[in-house]
């Protein structure tokens, strides 16, 4: 099995547009699951067209104050460094569940051992399939901060499937963040996409950046490609030595696929599909 994902430091380069085209290519001849990990706007199904079904709920640890035993000592509120336990005088702490990330201080350091765990529902898994390969992803609950518990959980379902693929594909969000830094650890492979802007070039330092970090292997895919405009990223790849593998052009055939809900079929996405066999 080998993993791949497919990342760009910048929202809206194409990174889910390639994923599911990818995807649809390696499963012509192979056994493929394409994970989106883009969990707080999953929308790989709808570019696909693949219906969901909902696989198992996401839940996140949170703190429960037994009121006989609190002592209204005020370390546990002293130590979180979220803000979400709050003492007021000789009274119980008043807990705000919004902003609390379940790290446990507050259960260490409490004297009178009155805090257990408790727990709050923040997201959900989905699984389904379409196009010849098979499909999983992550959704964060509207107004949850912690997307990377979805993307962690989303992974540890994967890993208990992986050994039926011969490829999983991971679609992660944009940026440089948690979340994006829990979906690319341990892959064997990144593709960065980027586009000839500024701002894309600037955003593609920083993933390449982060993926030399956790030491992924990486390719970068142009996307958008017209003669003449990719300039800008040869000149930024030079800092890092590195070349594009891979060009997408900036076609009519492929907007219309996109707007369409269509996977992309570009020779482009065929020699990329060569490239990760490789
Ligand atoms: S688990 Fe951590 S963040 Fe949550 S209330 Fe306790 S100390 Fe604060
Ligand atoms: S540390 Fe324990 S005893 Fe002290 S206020 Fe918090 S819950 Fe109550």
């Amino acid at each position: 099995m080998k993993s791949i994902a497919v990342t760009g430091g910048k929202g809206g380069t194409g990174k889910s547009t390639v994923a599911t085209a990818l995807a649809v290519e390696l499963g012509k001849k192979h056994k493929v699951l394409l994970a989106d990990m883009d969990v707080d706007c999953p929308n790989d199904h709808l570019l696909l067209g693949i219906k969901r079904e909902n696989l198992k709920e996401v839940f996140q640890r949170i703190p429960k104050i037994d009121s006989g035993k609190c002592t209204s000592c005020g370390k546990c509120s002293k130590v979180c460094k979220q803000n979400a336990l709050v003492s007021i005088k000789k009274k119980e702490p008043i807990f705000i569940p919004a902003q609390c990330n379940g790290c446990g201080s507050c259960k260490i350091v409490c004297p009178a051992n009155a805090i257990s765990w408790d727990e709050k529902k923040i997201g959900k898994i989905y699984r389904g399939s379409g196009h010849g390969i098979d499909f999983i992803s992550g959704e964060l609950k509207i107004n949850e901060p912690l997307s990377e518990l979805v993307v962690g959980a989303v992974k540890g379902e994967i890993s208990k499937i992986k050994a039926g693929y011969d490829f999983i594909i991971l679609d992660s969000s944009a940026g440089t963040h948690c979340d994006v830094i829990s979906a690319l650890k341990g892959c064997d492979l990144a593709l960065a996409v980027t586009e000839p802007t500024p701002l894309g070039v600037h955003d593609l330092g920083l993933i390449l950046e982060l993926l030399e970090i956790l030491e992924v292997p990486s390719d970068v895919i142009l996307n958008r490609f017209e003669e003449g405009r990719e300039q800008l990223v040869v000149e930024k790849l030079k800092e890092s030595g590195k070349k594009i593998s891979a060009k997408i052009p900036y076609s009519r055939e492929i907007m219309e696929s996109y707007s369409k809900g269509i996977p992309i079929r570009d020779k482009s996405i065929e020699k990329i599909a060569e490239m990760v066999k490789a």
